[in-house]
């Protein structure tokens, strides 16, 4: 539903997926698009979250608050109810030139989620990052370093029902485009 004339509505994104893939990464891609990659940030400690506006595919202006996780080792599970509480949309991370980090979706990070969210309520969207590591994009067939097919990505999608993107937050190629599906799909569900 919209708001109108009224404040945009607000709702609450977590970022999911191993240690490494990007997330931080992306949000800073979002929040702040000029600023290039920052190679010396180290993993995220703790829990923090960002807010951006954002206009869903159909135009709506909506305010996301994403909130972004420490990765595997570092996550305190006593976090986890504080971090999925009152969440509308997940976005489930992975580094396609990384298959550990695809598999850890179904076997660790799904898992959580059916835990600690009522997760057939949450949008889900898949993304696959650092797009701008394969071949296909550099347009060099001699060094791709792709571990998950796109083909792959999408079986997974079907099996839970959710959307797919490839992104790179270093070239911010979709970047934009993920948080703004995702958002829509939460914003049409509100
Ligand atoms: P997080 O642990 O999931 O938050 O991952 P980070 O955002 O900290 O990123 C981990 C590492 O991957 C950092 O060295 C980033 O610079 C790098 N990185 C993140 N996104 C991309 C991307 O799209 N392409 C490339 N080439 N590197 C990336
Ligand atoms: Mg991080």
């Amino acid at each position: 539903t919209s708001t109108p004339g009224g404040k945009p509505p607000l709702y609450k994104i977590v970022m999911l997926g191993d240690s490494g893939v990007g997330k931080t990464s992306l949000v800073a891609r979002l929040t702040n698009p000029d600023r290039p990659l920052n190679h010396d940030i180290s993993a995220t400690m703790g829990i923090e979250f960002d807010t951006q506006m954002l206009d869903t595919p159909q135009g709506h202006k909506v305010k996301a608050q994403i909130w972004d996780t420490a990765g595997q080792e570092r996550f305190a599970r006593v976090l986890l109810p504080t971090y999925f509480r009152k969440a509308k949309g997940v976005i489930l991370v992975y580094d396609i030139t990384n298959i550990k980090s695809f598999e850890s979706l179904s076997e660790r990070w799904m898992t959580q989620l059916n835990d600690h969210s009522n997760s057939d309520d949450l949008a889900k969207l898949l993304v696959g990052n650092k797009s701008d590591l394969t071949s296909e994009s550099s347009g060099d067939n001699s060094s791709s370093s792709r571990e998950v097919t796109a083909e792959k990505a999408m079986s997974f999608c079907q099996e839970y029902g959710m959307e797919f993107l490839e992104t790179s937050a270093k070239s911010g190629n979709n970047v934009l485009t993920a948080f703004e599906k995702l958002i829509g799909i939460v914003h049409d569900r509100a």
